[in-house]
């Protein structure tokens, strides 16, 4: 869980992660904002005991104000920000502040936007604004920069079966030395051009294949990985899918 901070901005930009752990940072944050509970010394909000912060968790909190597309919309219209905008206006209902959460912020399309853009800059000292985006390059510039930006990390992916049985295969021939057949398979590779996430996988799965393999041929393993590390943290695109994996191909033979 990422600590949140202390004091709190007035606006936050949430990406990264998923969907789920982006609303579950949001309202972690609106709790915090909200939370009129006792700290312990040196303790920051949320305590997550006060009715505040109980109504903010179960989403009944009524100085916390959600946007959203309509349900046959995928974009949040321009209505519904002025109507956001003009609410800010309103003092809170019962807590000291007003918590505005806009998810996905990246469905506002660009009127909306700038609607936006003037509360977010010199609203009322209440209002607080959490924008949450899976792809906030959707966001103009404008919007973001008013924003302090929280990054979830990404979530971890297990690999597909496709991905896992594909690495197997290629450790398998990596371990085995048969240079033609290495040669072969990496050129193949190579000819399907594969974007930087998908080489980036594949190679890191082969990386772990091949340590699990590596007592069955502790010399050629220890070459092997060696050479596949050294590909993963100079990126294995860099400058080329083709350079990376010809260089993979002269470390082994
Ligand atoms: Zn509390």
């Amino acid at each position: 869980m990422i600590e949140l901070p202390n004091p709190l901005s007035h606006a936050y930009l949430i990406t990264g992660g998923s969907g789920d752990s982006r609303a579950a940072l949001a309202r972690r944050l609106t709790a915090a904002y909200l939370c009129q509970g006792e700290l312990p010394p040196g303790g920051s909000p949320p305590c997550g005991k006060c009715p505040p912060c109980r109504k903010a968790a179960a989403g009944t909190h009524p100085d916390v104000v959600c946007a959203a597309p309509a349900p046959d919309r995928r974009e949040i219209a321009v209505d519904q920000i002025r109507a956001l905008r003009s609410d800010a206006y309103i003092r809170p209902n019962e807590g000291r502040r007003k918590v505005y959460v806009i998810d996905p912020a990246d469905a506002m399309n660009p009127a909306a936007q700038n609607a936006l853009l003037k509360v977010l800059e010199d609203g009322p000292a209440y209002a607080a604004f959490l924008l949450l985006a899976d792809q906030p390059g959707m966001l103009l510039d404008t919007v973001r920069s008013r924003c302090e930006l929280l990054a979830l990390p990404p979530e971890e992916t297990p690999p597909s079966p496709e991905l896992v049985e594909r690495a197997a295969s290629l450790a398998g021939l990596l371990l085995g030395g048969d240079e033609l057949a290495c040669a072969q398979a990496l050129v193949e590779l190579e000819l399907e051009r594969p974007k930087q996430d998908q080489l980036t996988a594949l190679l890191g799965e082969t990386e772990n294949q091949v340590s699990r393999r590596l007592a069955g041929c502790p010399k050629r393993g220890a070459q092997v990985l060696q050479a596949l590390k050294v590909c993963r943290e100079n990126g294995v695109y860099r400058p080329s899918a083709g350079h990376t994996l010809g260089w993979l191909l002269t470390q082994l033979f």
